[in-house]
């Protein structure tokens, strides 16, 4: 810890980008601005930018300073390994990508209940505190996104962990799915210092609406990022607070706001608080642009554009339409939602996005399901009646012969599933993940696509024909 100069780190998930890819002559100017304002704390992962990030952290930074120079943290990501053995390649790699011979932390990456469980069983904190043990990592940490009462059960079955990376922003602080306030008490509680991110929710407390900004310049609290990053820095325990900066003029505001900075005060206090309130009573969807539910979603679906024009649009901005029609144009709508719920399981925001897609389907695309005769041609609706009762419409001992079948096609087809479902994250390899999306596969015609595939169709074909084989057997 005693190496991180300022208060503010460097998150390399929003870079700057130049025909798709990241602009490094941007990032190099941003890189040295930070540098020069005396900061040094960066933060990557290997998914970051459509795996992106870790390259330009090397050509922006760790080529062009000394490795003293800066502090850099790492992630292990769970959707990169699938046992224990796949961990110490995929490491070295990321030390490969980045240019560097070691980590100062490397943090497991966002555990929630379901994540840690696939962590321990991999011995994923096992192989970090080898690699602690080597001199490769320096420290080792946790980024979190569940309740307090998980991170206290991860943080006594784990106490080699050295810093917890939390989502701590003054819309999320008491909300009841994000628990920021009592993770946060939770880590003071046992002396752990905390690295904040999303101090602005994915841009979203970066840019309010008029009104909420009038409020601000009213109680001269300058720029809504700086405002909420400095409520972020002022939370006790905070060591780090990582923004995800875009451009230059984000570097300088955010480094102004951290350099001068000083802890709300109890007026400013109460102008946050009004905003907050303002924010919650537009009821906007609190997606952070994190883009971990895309990889996974079968059918293809730009999820967290969709939210953002839907957003745009809540909010009277004539664009959110223009932008939702360009998103979609050739590309999957939120009516091709097969309801696998693959997002919902690793979004760290905990949305309901089956739900979400359906309004949004509701506010851009219901006109044009009007069928001639004016009934509804609406898929959308039978993913609502899809969610909404979900498996009341099968009949318990119908669900169970399926889910037997489901089971042994898993099964059997075990070592075809790596390559049948490579784009699906690690939460999807348990049982039950794989069980939901085939079900919903089938029963939304996709199963052709699996009967489609000839080693999958090869195999039915065999395991039927032993089947007939032992019933005329046994029949005589
Ligand atoms: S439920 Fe499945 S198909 Fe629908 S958006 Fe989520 S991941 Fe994609
Ligand atoms: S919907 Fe959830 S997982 Fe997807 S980008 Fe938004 S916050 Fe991230």
């Amino acid at each position: 810890m005693e190496r991180i100069k300022g208060r503010l780190g460097f998150g390399c998930m929003r870079l700057p980008l130049n025909e798709g890819d990241v602009d490094i002559p941007a990032f190099c100017d941003m890189v040295d601005l930070f540098m020069e304002s005396g900061f040094n704390y960066f933060d990557t992962a290997h998914g970051y930018i459509d795996e992106k990030s870790e390259g330009a952290v090397r050509r922006a930074l760790c080529e062009r300073y000394p490795r003293e120079a800066f502090v850099l943290t790492d992630k292990l990501t769970g959707s990169y390994f699938k046992c224990r053995e796949d961990i110490l390649p995929f490491f070295e790699s990321q030390l490969q990508e980045c240019g560097v011979d070691y980590f100062d932390f490397y943090l497991m990456h966002s555990q929630n209940k379901s994540s840690y469980e696939h962590f321990k069983r991999c011995g994923a904190y096992e192989v970090a505190g080898e690699l602690k043990a080597s001199g490769k990592v320096r420290h080792i940490g946790i980024s979190f996104h569940d309740t307090a009462e998980v991170l206290a059960e991860i943080l006594d079955e784990q106490p080699q962990i050295e810093i917890v990376q939390l989502q701590v922003n003054y819309l999320d602080y008491d909300s009841p799915s994000v628990q920021s306030r009592l993770c946060l008490e939770e880590c003071k509680r046992r002396g752990i210092p905390v690295i904040v991110m999303e101090p602005v929710k994915g841009g979203r407390l970066a840019s309010l609406p008029e009104e909420a900004q009038a409020l601000l310049d009213k109680a001269k609290m300058g720029s809504a990022a700086s405002a909420a990053i400095r409520f972020a820095a002022g939370c006790d325990g905070v060591a780090v607070v990582l923004s995800g900066m875009g451009s230059i003029d984000m570097v300088r505001d955010n480094a102004r706001a951290i350099s001068d900075f000083k802890a709300l005060d109890e007026g400013e206090q109460k102008t946050l608080e009004r905003v907050r309130k303002m924010l919650e009573a537009e009821s906007l969807i609190g997606c952070t642009n994190c883009r971990y539910c895309v990889k996974g979603c079968p059918a293809g679906i730009k999820i967290p554009d969709l939210i953002s024009c839907y957003n745009k649009t809540k909010l009277g901005d004539w664009c959110g339409k223009y932008y939702y029609e360009r998103h979609t144009d050739g590309a999957p709508k939120p009516d091709d939602c097969i309801g696998c719920g693959a997002c919902e399981d690793i979004c760290p925001q905990g949305l309901d996005i089956r739900r979400i897609l359906l309004d949004i389907h509701n506010m851009y695309d219901n006109e044009a399901d009007e069928s001639d005769d004016g009934t509804r041609n609406n898929k959308a609706t039978d993913l609502d009646k899809e969610t909404d009762g979900n498996d009341a419409s099968i009949s318990e001992g119908l669900e169970d012969k399926a889910d037997g079948i489901l089971y042994a096609v898993q099964n059997t087809l075990l070592g075809e599933r790596e390559s049948l479902y490579s784009d699906i994250p690690a939460t999807m390899e348990s049982p039950d993940g794989f069980r939901r999306i085939v079900k919903h596969m089938t029963r939304r015609n996709l199963a052709l696509k699996f009967i489609n595939n000839p080693k999958i169709l090869l195999t039915i074909i065999g395991i039927t024909m032993a089947i007939i084989v032992l019933i005329s057997l046994f029949t005589g």
